[in-house]
């Protein structure tokens, strides 16, 4: 049988070159690229994220910063740190990681990162310049999503995809990423009526949601391409049972960690009728940290008048 798990690995790699090479010519030219990463508060999950992206840029010669500001930081306080970042012409890529603590004012922030240095493109500049078709910094995920496709050799002009879910991280700028490339685009939530009926109307499948397993081979239209941008983590017994073959490394992995990591597809189900599925772990996880490397570069090219 043809091999139906997508390769996402190879697009990773792709992008870290990308990046590396866009680091070592702007070096020549006498430009660091510098990325700060603020980290307020100790959620540790975020922690991860933030250790990740700093390891990652010091494996392509992107200089990191790490600022670790306490959980009590008031929206000014964090204000002025970013307005201090803003006005450093030595830094090129700002990231406030997310979720910020609740009494931060999560949108004065993001609204606060100079639009050229905003490296995930959540900036209202940077969403403008997306759906206006303009160049900018748009956010890693769908841009990693993006780059799969085109690797995968997936004629993406006049195909119908359904993007579900419509966050500002990932569905709506999804949405937009394939109608700039052409894609009739169906956008689906949690409020869509009949949501199987749409879905396999689909020749693309994005699916961005939060629910684990929840588009099953019944959703699909033989031969979709289905994205799985999910990460959601099973604790249940009746859930890994219901999603993991026994004896598979999922079904392992939880009878010895008590969690497993889980997609929003169904994936033994979706692979039965899909023509290819991305996996999760070692799926659009992989792209996003690479695509925010890329983003680095673009930002330091952007500043550099480039
Ligand atoms: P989010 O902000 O919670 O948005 C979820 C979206 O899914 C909402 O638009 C919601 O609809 C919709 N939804 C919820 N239940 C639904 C249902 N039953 N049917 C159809 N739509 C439904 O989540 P997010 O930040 O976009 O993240 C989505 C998933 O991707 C999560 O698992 C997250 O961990 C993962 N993620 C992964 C990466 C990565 O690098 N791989 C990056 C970002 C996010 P409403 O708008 O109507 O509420």
């Amino acid at each position: 049988m043809k091999e139906k798990r997508m390769r996402c690995k190879p697009t990773a790699i792709r992008l870290l070159a990308q990046a590396r090479t866009g680091t070592q010519e702007l070096a020549e030219q006498g430009v660091a690229v510098h990325l700060v990463v603020v980290l307020v508060g100790d959620n540790p999950a975020s922690q991860v994220y933030v250790r990740n992206k700093v390891k990652t840029c010091g494996e392509l010669g992107i200089q990191s910063t790490h600022v670790d500001l306490p959980a009590s930081t008031s929206t000014d306080e964090l204000l002025a740190v970013i307005d201090g970042l803003n006005k450093d012409n030595a830094v090129h890529g700002i990231l406030v990681q997310l979720p910020l603590p609740k009494c931060i004012d999560e949108s004065a922030i993001i609204s606060a990162i100079d639009p050229d240095k905003d490296v995930d493109g959540f900036h209202p500049v940077n969403v403008g310049r997306l759906w206006l078709g303009e160049s900018g910094l748009f956010p890693c995920t769908p841009m990693g999503v993006i780059a799969l496709l085109e690797d995968s050799g997936i004629e993406l002009k006049g195909k119908h995809a359904v993007v579900i879910g419509r966050s500002n991280i990932v569905g709506k700028p999804m949405l937009q990423l394939l109608l700039r490339n052409h894609c009739t685009v169906t956008v689906m939530h949690s409020r869509t009526q009949d949501p199987a009926s749409v879905c396999s109307r689909a020749d693309i499948v994005v699916a961005a949601v939060g629910v684990p397993g929840l588009v099953s081979g019944e959703w699909l239209k033989p031969g979709a391409v289905v994205v799985d941008v999910g990460m959601n983590t099973l604790t249940e017994e009746a859930d890994v049972a219901r999603f993991c073959k026994p004896g598979s490394r999922k079904a392992k992995a939880f009878a010895k960690n008590g969690r497993v990591l889980y997609g929003d597809v169904f994936y033994d189900s979706a692979v039965e009728v899909a023509a290819l599925v991305s996996p999760v772990p070692g799926g659009v996880g992989i792209l996003t940290i690479a695509h925010l490397m890329v983003n680095c570069v673009t930002a330091a090219r952007r500043q550099a008048g480039q």
